[in-house]
């Protein structure tokens, strides 16, 4: 007897999203569906489960059936922006309470949760997740309902121990969620590590080409009450992804395994070459060995992803500078794409913001390396090697 075939590798189910032929055409690439609208069945059914296209899309479900393949989740959720994902995960708490959050983290979220959460009654505590310490000093049992991580974490690219804090979270009756922007499923599959719910903004790495907003979240267990009121708020305030953004997405996830693992490799080799600048002051990476999260990385990653930042000598007017000087990087905000971005990362978070003013955030595309290395070498006014 022969051994049933193992099954295929999310990269596998990824590069075919998932093995779908259009049964009409046999096309093997699926149309974007777009009908608003669906017949009624003469007896009154709708036998195909579609009814209306504000709570759902057929589009929208390939893309998620893809992602929750890559996240190993049970079930995935896409909505029209990172923002509405990790927002609804926040609405769809089953009762207000204290929120305690990364002290890293993407700045836009943190100043939501600091300004907004609060008129949903809920209190937000910013947390160094980092420290374990710090975590088991925040998280108050029967008043903490939710522990928000990102990690790595921007700008710095810290790293929070998902599952030492899944543990201290759960142990208190809290839940917690993961931003996992940064790592994709391809380095880092939190759920695995006891996670309740991840959370993507699909603009970046998971559609990878700059151009689709879009926002995910995934869980192992979609029977969870949580899952269903953020599904039933997504509907109700009409935060579904579109069809287009969503087939495009579908179109990014196929090469998403071979993009990031192309890019990282980049970014472990600019971040080595860097580190060696005698214009840089310091370089944050997670696969630096003397970057702080090194450790914890390289037990819950399989990459360290393509993300980095440098502290240049000569402060905040250099940093800007230097980002000026630039040909090749693209001086822009976002992250995740094919094409490799710099930005002087203060100068968008604004007060408030922990990020050092003399830091450039790099995300490293597809460009060759060495190119990539030399217009940074020449923007920083040359002596690299
Ligand atoms: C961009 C980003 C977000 C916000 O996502 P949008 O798609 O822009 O709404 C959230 N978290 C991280 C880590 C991001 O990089």
């Amino acid at each position: 007897m022969t051994k049933p075939p193992a099954p295929p590798k999310p990269r596998t189910l990824a590069a075919q999203a998932l093995g779908d032929i259009e049964p009409q055409t046999k096309g093997i690439v699926p149309p974007v569906h777009v009908a608003t609208t669906y017949l009624r069945d003469p007896d009154n059914a709708y036998s195909s489960g579609y009814v209306y296209g504000r709570p759902d899309n057929a589009t929208v479900r390939q893309a998620e059936g893809v992602l929750a393949a890559l996240e190993g989740a049970a079930a995935a959720m896409l909505l029209g922006s990172g923002m509405s994902a990790a927002t609804a995960a926040v609405m769809a708490l089953p009762e207000p309470g204290h929120i305690a959050a990364s002290q890293v983290m993407y700045w836009g979220f943190r100043d939501w949760l600091l300004r907004e959460a609060p008129r949903f009654g809920h209190t937000v505590e910013i947390v160094d997740t980092t420290d374990l310490d710090a975590v088991r000093d925040a998280v108050v049992p029967g008043k903490t309902r939710l522990v928000w991580i990102e990690t790595p974490g921007n700008p710095l690219w810290t790293i929070t121990d998902i599952a030492a804090v899944a543990q201290i979270a759960h142990a208190a009756g809290a839940r917690v969620a993961v931003d996992s922007t940064v790592a994709t499923p391809v380095f880092s599959r939190p759920l695995a590590l006891g996670a309740d719910l991840v959370m993507h903004s699909a603009t970046k790495y998971l559609n990878g080409h700059s151009d689709v907003i879009a926002g995910a979240l995934a869980t192992a267990t979609p029977d969870d009450p949580w899952w269903a009121r953020i599904g039933e708020l997504r509907a109700r305030h009409g935060m579904i992804l579109g069809p287009f953004e969503a087939w495009l997405l579908l179109r990014g996830l196929r090469t998403l395994d071979v993009r990031v693992r192309a890019q990282s490799e980049a970014a472990a080799l600019l971040a080595t070459w860097l580190g060696h600048h005698r214009g840089i002051e310091r370089v944050l990476y997670p696969g630096l060995p003397h970057h702080p999260g090194h450790a914890v990385a390289s037990r819950q990653m399989t990459g360290y992803g393509a993300m980095m930042s440098v502290q240049v000598h000569g402060g905040e007017g250099t940093a800007i500078e230097v980002a000026a000087r630039v040909r090749l990087w693209k001086r822009a905000t976002s992250l995740g794409g094919v094409e490799s971005l710099i930005e002087h990362r203060a100068s968008i978070e604004g007060p408030g913001s922990p990020c050092p003013t003399n830091l450039l955030r790099l995300s490293v595309g597809l460009e060759d390396p060495e190119d990539l290395y030399a217009d940074l070498d020449r923007a920083l006014g040359g002596s690299g090697t």
